[in-house]
């Protein structure tokens, strides 16, 4: 894994932010989930470090969503799920286990219907995911 560690220190770095131990297991924990929520990162990073505090989890986060490195998504019922993937992108979000898929469909066009200048966007579908589908059936 000498590649990836590599990549989030330069990530870290050209976010303008210093590499802390924190914030490289942070940014890399959160590259193993893909997405997360504060508290399950929080859960993960313990691992590697039993001393830190949630509170320090989200204020990294926070650092990395504030500085364009990670994106904030807020889902339907309010729940706050950081996202390794900064770019504008959809995502198909399971209503029964809460698993986030990323869909890789081209840019959505602006409808136009609004005077606007648009600076991101963030489409969500909502289902059941292959698997809780199935179970559904049975
Ligand atoms: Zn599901
Ligand atoms: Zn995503």
């Amino acid at each position: 894994m000498v590649n990836g560690m590599e990549d989030s220190l330069e990530r870290i770095r050209s976010a303008g932010l210093k590499t802390t131990v924190q914030r490289v297991s942070v940014y890399e924990t959160l590259q193993s989930m893909g997405h997360a929520t504060c508290d399950a990162v929080f859960d993960k990073v313990r691992e590697r470090i039993p001393t830190i505090s949630l509170a320090t989890v989200y204020s990294v986060l926070r650092s990395f969503s504030e500085k364009g490195l990670i994106r904030e998504l807020t889902l339907y019922n309010d729940k706050v799920v950081f996202d390794i993937t900064p770019e504008d992108h959809y995502h198909f979000v399971c209503l029964r286990c809460g698993r986030i898929e990323d869909l890789s469909v081209g840019t959505c066009p602006y409808p136009g219907e609004v005077d606007a200048s648009i600076e991101r966007f963030c489409g969500v579908y909502y289902g059941l995911c292959g698997d809780c589908k199935n179970e559904e059936v049975e």
